[in-house]
């Protein structure tokens, strides 16, 4: 069976050696001393001056919203995992959906500025597949109208964008580090953000508001990583350029075979190191993408169908359409990718996608 991805696990016994080390010290979370060694790993990792790990992907982006202070309106994007619009909705605000860039499938950055109203607080967009917003745009719209900017970068372990970490824009960045993700605690997360004060008021956000044992500073929520999530972090890491160099031999098998089909890539944005997280595909029809998922299925290879369906059609939220959005969340599919999946698997998929078109 060959799935759309295959979480990468260490060597038993290497993360048994990193977890003994909890079972020593009789200490498994409260910000033990794997977390604070994997959060000073992924600084120099990533080459981010802060960072906060969580428990997973999802509460980062609630406190995020929380410690902004955003409340009313946010603009944001209809193409993404649910995690982005629930987090809004949870933190009582409306999310606003502005369509996406048919060929970057990011926020349509020239439609901000149309969807701004006296209740607009701020923008939570998602650079999907790690494929950056355009920042420059969305930074000036911000300024301009006085908004706050969270970027959903759960996808984004490792991208850079000219030169320094995607981490490093807008007000905060969020990361998941689900097992399905690039890089992976099982469950797991994490905020950054450049400046020491926002840095400060997450701190407390994510551990109850707690400043000291016997002092509180604010309202908070747990959101801590626990030390075998850690330890876990910490045995994948010296694994990660291995992984990265997999994945992009088989994306450019891929790149390859698709290029001059009638099928449409993801187009990466200017000045981008991507991370090969994905592999969507944009067919020209949704029966067409119908016929190539049974293809594979026969098979026992199973495409995901990311991202579907388009946000804005959630049964909690106000549906308004999105052309785009909605055409291509019916059209597009993530084929397999993963460190480890086999050339002659990967020419196979190939070999049935190909057949369908
Ligand atoms: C995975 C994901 C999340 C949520 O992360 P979890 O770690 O699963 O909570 C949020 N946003 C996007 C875009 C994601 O893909």
């Amino acid at each position: 069976m060959i799935n759309v991805t295959k979480t990468f696990l260490p060597p038993q016994e290497e993360y048994d050696v990193i977890l003994k080390r909890a079972w020593d010290t009789n200490w498994i979370t409260n910000r033990g001393s794997l977390v604070l060694e994997l959060e000073n790993k992924l600084k120099d990792y990533l080459a981010v001056s802060n960072i906060i790990t969580t428990t997973n992907g999802t509460l980062p982006l609630q406190i995020a919203i929380k410690a902004l202070g955003i409340k009313g309106e946010v603009i944001t994007t209809p193409f993404s995992y649910v995690a982005t619009t629930s987090s809004i909705i949870w933190e009582g605000c409306s999310p606003i959906f502005v369509d996406i860039h048919p060929e970057y499938l990011t926020i349509d950055e020239t439609k901000i500025e149309a969807a701004i109203t006296s209740k607009t607080t701020a923008v939570l967009a998602t650079h999907v597949f790690g494929n950056p917003c355009n920042i420059e745009r969305i930074e000036s719209i911000a300024k301009k109208y006085n908004l706050n900017v969270i970027y959903d970068a759960a996808h984004c372990f490792g991208v850079k964008y000219k030169h320094k970490s995607i981490f490093n824009y807008g007000n905060i960045s969020t990361c998941s580090f689900h097992a399905t993700k690039l890089f992976h605690t099982a469950e797991g997360g994490a905020l950054f953000t450049k400046s020491k004060l926002i840095n400060d008021t997450l701190f407390y956000h994510h551990n109850f508001g707690h400043q000291g044992p016997e002092a509180f500073q604010g309202l908070g929520i747990n959101a801590k990583m626990s030390e075998l999530q850690a330890a876990m972090g910490l045995s994948l890491l010296p694994y990660m350029g291995d992984i990265m160099e997999g994945r992009k031999a088989i994306c450019e098998l891929y790149n390859k075979a698709f290029k001059n089909r009638n099928l449409q890539l993801l187009k990466i944005r200017e000045y981008t190191e991507w991370n090969y997280s994905y592999y969507p595909v944009i067919f020209e029809s949704e029966i067409q993408l119908e016929k190539v998922k049974e293809a594979l299925e026969r098979e026992k290879i199973f495409p995901r169908r990311y991202f579907y369906p388009s946000l804005n059609t959630l049964p909690y939220v106000k549906n308004d359409k999105k052309l785009i959005s909605d055409d291509i969340s019916k059209r597009i599919l993530c084929l397999p990718l993963y460190y480890g999946l086999l050339q002659k698997d990967v020419e196979n998929i190939i070999k049935l996608v190909i057949e369908q078109l």
